[in-house]
């Protein structure tokens, strides 16, 4: 059997070149230098063009316990925009594994951009109807999946599980600037209690504070699943480190997850022609139109360092029916 990882063909996960601690830039506005806020943005959408972000935080730490487990196939799950799918295709044909896609809902051909680009990194993709992925974490189902498609490394969707928070503790990790708020758009919360659990482990001395904007309906969901992450990873709310706080902003969520409107797309393209890099409408946006409406209403003090996560994504606009600006 070839052990991944030992021939010269398969490139080391943790040692990867291309893969370099993402730049921190600090954005410069009239708007900003007025609220006195100092604005920096962690380029994650740069790591990598196909697998940056923050799946590939949440993918780096579940693809080196793959490797150790012998196991060369990587099955997962998600919708067929879903940027979780795209990275993991992409990341698993750069590191030489196998991909299963499991898809919600019906095939639709011909296949989007997004499926398209799985297919072209050799991802096998199979269709389940909604029904059926409701059932995508039951241990039952997917004992029948390894049965189907053979032994396989199972990520959940999102790709959100505790070695992800692992990967996403990383970005804290790599900022060696201080900063007072660090943000990031929220999905599964994983990479939010990632971001958490790396402030409360350096023991820094200064109050800080992490915000996830949520960008679907349900924050108190959200909430109780970032809570239940830091818990399994040892971090329960009544630890040491009270000097770090986090809570999930559910005002920008726009209507829910994937809904866009005129509002939002003006600001993609305003942002693009101010600050020179896009958005993504799913997450990033709302996150930074809801940071900018917080920044409005002098909701942090002046002098405030503020951190914003740029978590990628940019592959899903092409899902909307966006212009070329953004
Ligand atoms: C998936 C995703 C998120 C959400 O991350 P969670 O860890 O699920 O909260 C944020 N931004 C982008 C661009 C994403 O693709």
């Amino acid at each position: 059997m070839n052990t991944a990882g030992t021939t010269n063909n398969t490139p080391s996960i943790e040692a990867s070149a291309e893969l370099t601690v993402s730049p921190l830039q600090r954005l410069r506005s009239p708007f900003l230098d007025e609220a006195s806020i100092k604005l920096y943005v962690k380029r994650d959408d740069l790591i990598h063009p196909h697998f940056g972000g923050n799946k590939w935080r949440k993918l780096k730490y579940n693809l080196i316990q793959a490797r150790k487990q012998q196991l060369d196939t990587l099955l997962t799950f998600g919708g067929a925009w879903s940027n979780h799918i795209y990275a993991t295709a992409a990341a698993g044909h750069h590191f030489g594994f196998r991909s299963i896609g499991i898809i919600r809902g019906e095939k639709h051909t011909p296949l989007n951009a997004t499926l398209t680009f799985a297919e072209q990194c050799g991802m096998q993709l199979h269709y389940i109807d909604r029904k059926q992925y409701r059932g995508k974490n039951d241990p039952g189902y997917l004992e029948s999946l390894k049965q189907r498609f053979g032994e396989s490394y199972i990520l959940p969707e999102g790709g959100s599980n505790q070695l992800a928070l692992e990967g996403c503790k990383e970005i804290v990790d790599e900022i060696i600037k201080p900063f007072d708020i660090i943000c990031c758009a929220s999905g599964t919360g994983a990479t939010l209690a990632g971001l958490v659990a790396a402030m409360r482990e350096q023991q820094h001395e200064n109050h800080q504070t992490a915000i996830g904007f949520s960008a679907l309906k349900g924050g108190a969901f959200l909430g109780r699943d970032v809570k239940q992450f830091l818990q399994q990873a040892g971090h329960d709310e009544t630890g040491r480190q009270k000097n770090i706080h986090w809570h999930i902003e559910d005002r920008f969520h726009f209507g829910g997850y994937a809904k866009i409107n005129d509002d939002l797309t003006r600001f993609m393209s305003d942002f693009k022609s101010q600050y020179g890099f896009s958005l993504d409408a799913v997450y990033t946006a709302k996150m930074f139109y809801g940071l900018f409406q917080l920044i409005k209403h002098h909701t942090f003090r002046p002098g405030s360092r503020i951190i914003a996560v740029h978590s990628g994504g940019l592959q899903g606009n092409k899902g909307f029916n966006l212009s070329g600006e953004v």
